[in-house]
């Protein structure tokens, strides 16, 4: 048992004192993933990964996933949530000192939305400040993600333009396999967005005007080739990734 939100205070206690002495949390976002799938995706997409890595490293807890984030550039769109990025400095500031005065001498944050990197690198040295004694690990490099997935893709035999960046094949595919309820699976092959590169001019563009600037469906990608199977390595390969991209720290 290795999830927070699933153990009483109790077990928790135990856990810390048996050397669960990492905890990993995901911040995720409620926002528009066009009209295949569900807001809540990011979210659920970090619980995935959040508990994933904490299993893979062992000797760690997943914390509850943040669940909103930062969203500016998709509130064009109805039922995206955002949060300032101040806001969202305050929060983790304040899971950090909770977790930390809890006895966990390993924090590592996860962001599962593009929105949430750059909020979480301009506060990461104020969250490693919070304790001396705590080693604040905060997985910042956005690109770097997003080179992840295209890995995987490439190796899948689908393009990067298709996998894309935001509610195209990859995250379609990843959310078939990790909450199907939450994928409108008959819209799939009607559901093409922007497919150009996603690189720092696309990101600057969604960042300034907003992500219908690219797509007005809100899509980076193309779903059409979206499956469970395809799902199911995305979520392994960008696990060993990230355990990877953790433990060279
Ligand atoms: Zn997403």
């Amino acid at each position: 048992m290795i999830d927070i939100a699933d153990m009483t205070s109790p077990e928790i206690k135990e856990a810390i004192e048996n050397g669960y002495k990492t905890a990993v949390f995901a911040v995720g976002s409620n926002e528009q993933h066009g009209p295949c799938l569900t807001v809540s995706t990011d979210t659920i997409l970090g619980d995935v990964l959040a508990y994933n890595v904490a299993e893979k490293l062992g000797n760690a807890l997943k914390a509850p996933t943040i669940n909103v984030g930062c969203s500016e550039h998709h509130m064009m769109f109805p039922g995206t949530i955002t949060l300032r990025k101040e806001t969202l400095h305050m929060v983790l500031k304040d899971y950090v000192t909770s977790l930390a005065r809890h006895g966990f001498k390993k924090i590592i944050i996860l962001p599962s939305h593009g929105g949430n990197f750059a909020p979480l690198q301009e506060v990461s040295k104020e969250l490693k400040a919070i304790d001396q004694n705590v080693d604040v690990v905060a997985y910042t490099d956005l690109i770097g993600f997003v080179d992840y997935i295209m890995a995987t893709s490439t190796d899948l035999g689908v393009s990067k333009e298709d996998s894309g960046a935001h509610a195209g094949e990859a995250e379609v595919s990843m959310m078939m396999y990790a909450k199907p309820s939450s994928v409108r699976e008959e819209l799939t092959g009607d559901a093409k967005g922007y497919i150009g590169a996603f690189d720092e001019e696309a990101t600057q563009k969604i960042f300034t005007h907003g992500i219908a600037a690219l797509s007005p469906i809100g899509v980076l990608g193309d779903p059409k080739q979206a499956s469970k199977e395809h799902g199911e390595r995305y979520i392994n390969d960008l696990t060993d990734a990230i355990v990877e991209y953790i433990n060279s720290k």
